[in-house]
């Protein structure tokens, strides 16, 4: 930290001096596009305008793949030992933190998340997490087969080669450590496509990695549109895998591609309709606060947000007045502010898309008993009130679709048997919760809900160290602790004879 403890950061005058560069970064070097295409983009929590961006397209996607797979075949990265991959990721790591009061900023600056969650938990998230894959690749061991006397059979773990990262904009430094932090440690070159929406944390965070020591190549940044450079990389025929992290609708055009091009390895993580299961016997107000805390925690624009409150009806009342209460923690302010609760939503399109499914929530007969309007913050249209629906059902588009902003839906149940029916009656499965003071319950519900991962008693809870991902339209493969290793290399059996005689 650059500044005295006691000295407030003047965020607004810092954004006024920031200094971004929207050109790729091939081989080392930024460029402009090939064909010289820019696109631009505003800062939702003012609407001023940002640099332009290198609007990057298949030519460039091809140098950049051509790029990282030089890097892979001459062994610039993968050939290093583990113990010197380490030290590079390890460099990278600190780098992130000692830019994060920038990075941080620029992140806010970007996508409109308030300062205050950019600074503590994106920014330390994403340096933890090349940290840990760091750490981590120095200590993995292969395996030998128990075959026979006269046989050695070694099962080694090799990277894929060339790695496409195409990342969403709601975490956008935090999304591409995930994919970066694993699919570098293991040797991989990686091509990163970070968001139309929030496209300039991801050149700054590789720039970093240069004056680390990473080798030019290894990491290369193309920015531009999904239907432009996401589809380029996902067809392209030297590309070995893609880690994904977007929408199911994108997600499922993956699989598409991957068909009609190499049959490149395709893992994605894609979108969730949380349900949290409120019981009677739990500490209702307790439950209130964590689902308050993380809906509107990043304007509601989380994967695993739990959107769905699905609530014992001898409880709901209270459930519902504690859960507006928290409401009042979370008002729309300049995400600039460090006391901002909630900053503005990525951008007016997202905003109007959000008003629409309030609008529909209204059409259906739901009732809204907190929030609902659109608030003008600093002279942008991008902020939504968080807003809480009760007497909703399942089958409403408020419930059954992902809304990505910060609208709660209050469900009530009669019976065990039924909170686990309406939780699991989506076509997402990303995570799930369970209130209950009842050893017994906590455990049966969880087992029987459908998701990549499922918490008791609290929702906030999360570490590098367990996985993430989800089960049906939720993704597949998983993101974050040692099993993220499985999408990035291939394991391989070497078979020697050996002579007894
Ligand atoms: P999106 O699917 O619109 O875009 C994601 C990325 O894919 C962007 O980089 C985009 O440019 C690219 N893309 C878009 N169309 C493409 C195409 N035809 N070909 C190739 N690439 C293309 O998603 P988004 O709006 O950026 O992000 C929000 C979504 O991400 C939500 O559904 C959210 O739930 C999901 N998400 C999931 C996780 C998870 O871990 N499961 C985490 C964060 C976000």
């Amino acid at each position: 930290m650059t500044e005295q403890a006691n000295t407030p950061i003047d965020w607004q005058a810092r954004a006024q001096a920031l200094r971004l560069d929207g050109r790729l970064l091939i081989d080392g070097k930024r460029w402009d596009a090939a064909d010289g295409r820019c696109f631009t983009k505003v800062s939702p929590g003012d609407g001023l305008a940002l640099p332009d961006i290198a609007r990057g397209g298949a030519a460039d996607i091809d140098l950049a793949v051509k790029s990282a797979r030089a890097a892979f075949e001459d062994g610039r990265w993968r050939l290093q030992s583990p113990a010197q991959r380490k030290a590079v990721l390890i460099e990278w790591s600190r780098r992130v933190m000692q830019a994060a009061e920038e990075l941080a900023l620029i992140e806010t600056v970007d996508m409109g998340k308030p300062i205050a969650r950019s600074l503590a938990a994106d920014v330390p998230g994403s340096a933890r997490t090349l940290a840990w894959y760091g750490e981590a690749i120095d200590k993995i061991y292969d395996e030998v087969a128990p075959t026979g006397a006269d046989s050695l059979a070694l099962i080694t773990r090799e990277p894929l080669g060339v790695v496409g990262a195409i990342v969403p904009w709601n975490y956008p430094l935090l999304m591409a450590c995930w994919k970066l932090g694993p699919a570098l440690a293991a040797g991989n070159s990686v091509v990163l496509k970070p968001s139309e929406r929030s496209p300039f944390s991801a050149m700054r965070l590789a720039e970093l990695a240069l004056e680390a020591g990473l080798p030019p190549g290894v990491l290369n940044v193309v920015t531009g549109y999904g239907h432009e450079a996401g589809e380029a990389l996902a067809l392209h025929p030297d590309v070995d895998g893609i880690g994904f992290t977007g929408s199911t609708r994108v997600g499922k055009r993956m699989f598409e591609y991957a068909g009609q091009s190499n049959l490149k390895r395709m893992y994605t993580e894609l979108g969730g309709k949380s349900a949290v299961l409120v019981f009677a016997s739990s500490d209702v107000e307790k439950a209130a606060a964590a689902v308050a805390g993380t809906l509107f925690y990043n304007q509601g624009e989380s994967c695993n947000a739990p959107s769905r409150a699905v609530v014992h009806a001898s409880v709901a009342d209270r459930f519902v007045e504690a859960l507006v209460a928290q409401a009042a923690h979370y008002q729309p302010a300049n995400p600039l502010n460090v006391k901002a609760g909630m900053g503005a939503l990525v951008d007016s399109v997202h905003a109007d898309s959000v008003m629409r499914m309030i609008e529909r929530g209204h059409a259906e007969g739901a009732r809204c008993v907190a929030g609902g309007h659109r608030v003008l913050v600093a002279e942008s249209n991008c902020y939504v009130e968080p807003t809480i629906f009760d007497q909703v059902h399942n089958r409403m588009h408020i419930a059954a679709e992902e809304i990505f902003g910060p609208v709660a839906s209050v469900i009530s149940f009669d019976t065990e048997a039924e909170a686990i029916a309406i939780a699991n009656d989506s076509p997402y499965g990303l995570q799930a919760g369970v209130w209950s003071n009842e050893l017994s319950q906590a455990h049966r519900v969880a087992r029987a809900l459908r998701a990549g991962t499922v918490h008791v008693n609290q929702y906030n809870d999360d570490d590098i160290t367990v996985p993430f991902g989800g089960v049906k339209q939720s993704g597949n493969g998983r993101d974050k602790s040692l099993h993220a290793f499985d999408k990035y290399t291939e394991l391989k059996t070497t078979w020697l004879r050996i002579d007894l005689a």
